[in-house]
């Protein structure tokens, strides 16, 4: 039969879908949103209020602030709030290059008609908060040499590769958030108002905020190649360096959509091209459209000069403020999480393997190997993935043609592992109380078989089970090797001794829902002579890296440095994602005290878990499937089960352990559940998942 190649496609791929540009124009924000956080990087840190102190001022409540901040300290600030009883709605006033906070906030004549916005808001019923970015150019004696201090700022942060625009843009950020943390203030109600530069830091924070936040902008508005030919004396401050290679000015307001924005230019600005400012502002009211938002944004030409509609802003805020913003209510099951520095760190590593030409073998290989050394406290190799690293360690000990034991409840990858280096496997029942090998069901199978070549241990969940002793004795007792399957356990420990340091070999893997991650990848540790021949055979078994004389059976195992880089900068961080895995997971320990139908597993003493998994325990008779899917109508993915289908219950080993009976295994694979836990959870997420719980099972 012939088939006419051009008959099939034109079938297959039928009319573009009417939401073809809307998933287009989505994932362009997206990109978007992600270059501006590379070159805006947020510190997370809050801002630290110094001092304050309070007066009543023409019928406003006024509260005088100096704010530090890790990249910044002195910064001072004035909130305004309306003469009644609050909580109210509240803005964030962002204002221009030349203003300066007395102007803006009342305490001093406007020098333009609009520029004591704080004031005109505040009356309006929104606490206003006015951040001073002190770059006001000036006449002022505190200024020696008439230096201009954008400049100065400026000059110092260039030599970091940072800029005026992204300190500007994490500090207001920060604001955003210590307004969301007062009493005073509705969480959810939360607005940004910026002039001019103000408003360039208006909408990059709000880009950078987690939340979306209503955005009112006034005379910033063009493209940057426009703006720039104009060379107006803000502009060079209102532009994230080598923006331009991502996005321009109107891109990074589309991609606010669809929170509300109103976008105000005057026909008469001489510092702007209002021709090129129109052109812009159709390029966003086009961007929102795209993705089903046109009615949430707005442009509006006012005939003025470089200044603001202030009842044009108040009126945005009325509406946009009105009801909470809708906030991000889902809690995924996992987050891999990278911060702006240590995604800088990685492309500076891929960058300089790149320049050398050395992209596996190399040096990035070899620190990230030294790293795991330090930390787990025994010779690592760093292979391309987990499982790899398990086939290399039983390869090791040569099991071919004889029987491995593994735990019956484990990552299809450790048995196949063994399968792949040539032996035969029989699979152990579990212990509950610490999620390991059942030392009975061992000594079982030990009893059953003269040949067990090794035995393979699996730390479930992160957690090194206190049976290991007893396993371990009974191993060493007939001179059986040890494996480790540690896929889940870097920075675990029991009694002090780290996973990794308790077989003769074990097995990392850094896949990216592991704990730490290199994308693909994974290492071996063990002692000198075993890790020796673990990196020939990651490398086809080579006698050395040089010669092409092949001593073993090996494969292609190993790591890029591509990966490396990846792995040599996460590693580093292990001791603070493990703290903040542990904070989390005491978090979900008191919470769930409300939600007495779920029973956490309990980590035993002795152990140091990693909480790799968060384990709960179902009550009789639900229906974790359902569950799953209930949960995830209300916004809650959990995380995979560890694991919910048994080795002996894998089609491809269906009558593989004849008469076998895993009573523990399959009370657990049945009953347990996996909370989403991982780095950067916020307390509100993790409310979510516990009120979702809480719904679901009363
Ligand atoms: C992830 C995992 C593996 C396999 O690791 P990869 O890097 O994906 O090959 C092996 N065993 C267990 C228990 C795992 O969780």
């Amino acid at each position: 039969m012939r088939i006419d190649p051009g008959a099939r496609l034109s079938r297959r791929s039928p009319e573009p879908r009417a939401d073809g540009r809307e998933a287009e124009q989505a994932a362009r924000n997206r990109r978007t949103r992600a270059a501006v956080a590379r070159l805006a990087p947020v510190h997370r840190a809050a801002l630290r209020a110094r001092e304050s102190s309070e007066e009543e001022h023409q019928g406003l409540r006024r509260r005088y602030y100096t704010f530090d901040h890790p990249r910044r300290e002195g910064i001072r600030a004035v909130a305004l709030s309306p003469d009644t009883a609050g909580p109210w709605p509240a803005v964030l006033v962002c204002p221009g290059r030349n203003a300066r906070l007395e102007a803006v906030t009342g305490l001093s004549a406007p020098d333009h008609p609009d520029r004591d916005v704080a004031v005109h808001l505040a009356r309006a019923g929104y606490l206003t908060l006015t951040l001073d970015h002190g770059l006001a150019r000036g006449d002022s004696a505190a200024r020696p040499d008439g230096r201009d201090p954008a400049i100065v700022l400026d000059g110092e942060l260039r030599l970091h590769g940072d800029s005026v625009l992204a300190l500007l843009a994490d500090t207001a950020v920060a604001a955003l958030t210590w307004l969301a943390g007062r009493p005073d203030v509705e969480p959810e109600r939360i607005g940004l108002f910026g002039h001019s530069l103000g408003a360039a830091v208006a909408l990059h924070a709000a880009l950078l905020y987690e939340e979306p936040v209503p955005v009112c902008a006034a005379s910033h508005l063009g493209g940057y190649p426009t703006m720039f030919g104009r060379l107006a004396t803000w502009d060079q401050f209102a532009a994230l360096p080598s923006i331009l290679r991502y996005a321009d000015l109107p891109d990074l307001y589309s991609a606010l959509a669809p929170a509300p924005l109103q976008i105000q230019y005057g026909r008469n600005d001489h510092l702007l091209d209002p021709a090129d400012a129109a052109a812009a502002g159709n390029r966003v009211q086009d961007g929102y459209s795209a993705v089903g938002a046109g009615t949430a944004v707005e442009v509006l030409p006012v005939d003025m000069g470089h200044g603001t509609a202030i009842d044009q802003a108040a009126a945005f805020f009325s509406r946009s403020l009105a009801a909470p913003v809708r906030v991000r209510a889902e809690v995924p099951a996992a987050r891999v999480g990278f911060d702006a520095e240590a995604r800088e760190e990685i492309t500076d590593l891929v960058d300089n393997a790149l320049a050398s030409g050395t992209l596996t073998l190399g040096p990035v290989g070899a620190r990230l190997e030294e790293l795991a050394r330090q930390r787990i406290g025994r010779g690592s190799a760093a292979v391309s993935s987990g499982s790899a690293a398990l086939e290399i360690a039983l390869r090791v000990i040569g099991v071919a043609g004889r029987t491995v034991l593994v735990p019956v409840n484990t990552f299809f990858a450790t048995a196949a592992g063994a399968i792949r280096a040539g032996a035969r496997i029989d699979a152990v029942d579990m212990e509950l109380d610490g999620l390991g090998m059942d030392p009975g069901a061992l000594r079982a199978a030990l009893a059953e078989h003269d040949d067990v070549a090794a035995v393979v241990l699996v730390h479930i969940a992160g957690v090194v089970s206190p049976a290991l002793t007893e396993v371990l004795a009974e191993c060493a007792a007939r001179g059986i090797p040890v494996v480790e399957d540690a896929a889940h356990a870097l920075g675990s420990a029991l009694d002090g001794t780290n996973a990794g340091a308790f077989g003769r070999l074990a097995a990392f893997s850094l896949y990216p829902t592991k704990v730490i991650t290199s994308g693909e990848g994974g290492l071996v540790t063990a002692d000198a002579d075993d890790l020796d021949l673990v990196r020939r055979l990651r490398d086809h078994g080579k006698r050395s890296f040089e010669e092409n004389v092949h001593a073993f059976l090996g494969s292609n195992w190993r790591m890029s440095e591509l990966h490396a880089a990846v792995g040599a900068t996460h590693l580093p961080r292990l001791d603070a994602v493990l703290e903040e895995r542990r904070r989390l997971a005491a978090g979900y320990d008191a919470r769930l005290a409300d939600v007495p139908a779920l029973t956490p597993y309990t980590v035993p003493p002795g152990v140091r878990g990693n909480y790799y998994k968060y384990v709960a325990y179902l009550p009789d008779g639900v229906d974790r499937s359902a569950l799953k899917q209930r949960l995830r109508k209300r916004g809650v993915a959990l995380a995979g089960e560890v694991y919910d289908t048994l080795l002996n219950q894998q089609p491809f080993f269906a009558d593989a352990f004849p008469g076998r009976v895993f009573g523990n295994a399959e009370w657990f694979a049945a009953r347990h559940v996996c909370l989403p836990l991982f780095p950067g959870m916020a307390e509100r997420e993790q409310e979510l998942v516990v009120d979702a719980l809480q719904s679901e099972l009363s």
